[in-house]
């Protein structure tokens, strides 16, 4: 039995660490068995094992070699779900209101059942984040596990979401963001973590931590610094990549 939300007017959402993120897909196959219980239904996938394959899946990762002019390739793994936005374009697009955002916790969810599959928010969407599932023939996106977040039921330690209760880099976490004082707000702060596509408008909750200089690992400064400057917006830095490379999801 899941537990009522308590009205505490929180933020929630993921903090995503792309200088630790090791590409291992580990979230995505979490997020995909933990849902397809959630759903009543497993999500759908079709020719699994042939030659072309697809399926629904709430939390996708992405992996690029970026081959900047100055050094050899550097990897970066992307991991990408909804990021739950302040002012999310999805919501008031739908026609018949399945689509919406919590008041007392900031989640987007779908209401599958006044859901008629018509797409409209997943055109709206600008990060790819929604998934039409053809068998059900209706939409679904990442729910930020609110049926383990607040399961009294489950274990204490595993109130959290799936992918971040899985990873086994840390390199997800979950809180409140709307608390200035969360571990998530002082990891936020103390990385410099970012909105993506802020031109957007949206406001996403969801953060993501830019790869860290090489050398503030070790505190040495002889380590190589990363090919993609961490901060740098313009072409060679890290921002400028995801900028270009995030008008490709
Ligand atoms: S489980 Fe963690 S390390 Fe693996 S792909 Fe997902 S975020 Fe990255
Ligand atoms: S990421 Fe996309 S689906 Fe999620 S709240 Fe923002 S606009 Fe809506
Ligand atoms: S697909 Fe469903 S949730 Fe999305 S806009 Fe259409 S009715 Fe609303």
């Amino acid at each position: 039995m899941t537990a009522l939300p308590p009205q505490t007017g929180k933020t929630l959402g993921l903090v995503i660490d792309l200088d630790t993120c090791v590409g291992c897909h580990a979230c995505v196959v979490a997020c995909k068995g933990w849902n397809d219980q959630a759903y009543g239904a497993p999500l759908s996938d079709s020719d699994a094992y042939g030659a072309d394959p697809s399926g629904t899946f709430l939390n996708r990762v992405h992996s690029y070699e970026v081959v900047p002019e100055n050094g050899p390739a550097q990897h970066v793994h992307f991991p990408k779900s909804c990021l739950h936005c302040e002012d999310p374009p999805c919501v008031p697009v739908c026609p018949t209101g399945a689509s919406y955002k919590r008041a007392e916790d900031g989640i987007v969810l779908v209401n599958e059942d006044a859901c008629i599959g018509c797409g409209l928010c997943a055109w709206a969407c600008p990060y790819g984040a929604r998934e039409m599932d053809p068998s059900a023939g209706v939409m679904k996106k990442c729910t930020l596990c609110v049926d383990r977040i607040y399961n009294e039921t489950l274990p204490e330690e595993d109130r959290e979401p799936a992918c971040v209760r899985t990873c086994p880099a840390s390199a997800r976490h979950f809180g409140d963001l709307g608390d200035p004082e969360s571990a998530v707000s002082q990891l936020v702060a103390a990385r410099g973590g970012i909105d993506l596509m802020p031109e957007q408008g949206t406001r996403p909750v969801n953060k993501y931590l830019p790869p860290r200089p090489r050398d503030s690992w070790s505190g040495e400064t002889d380590v190589l610094a990363p090919f993609l400057d961490p901060v740098a917006e313009d072409p060679s830095g890290f921002l400028g990549w995801l900028d270009r490379t995030l008008g490709k999801l």
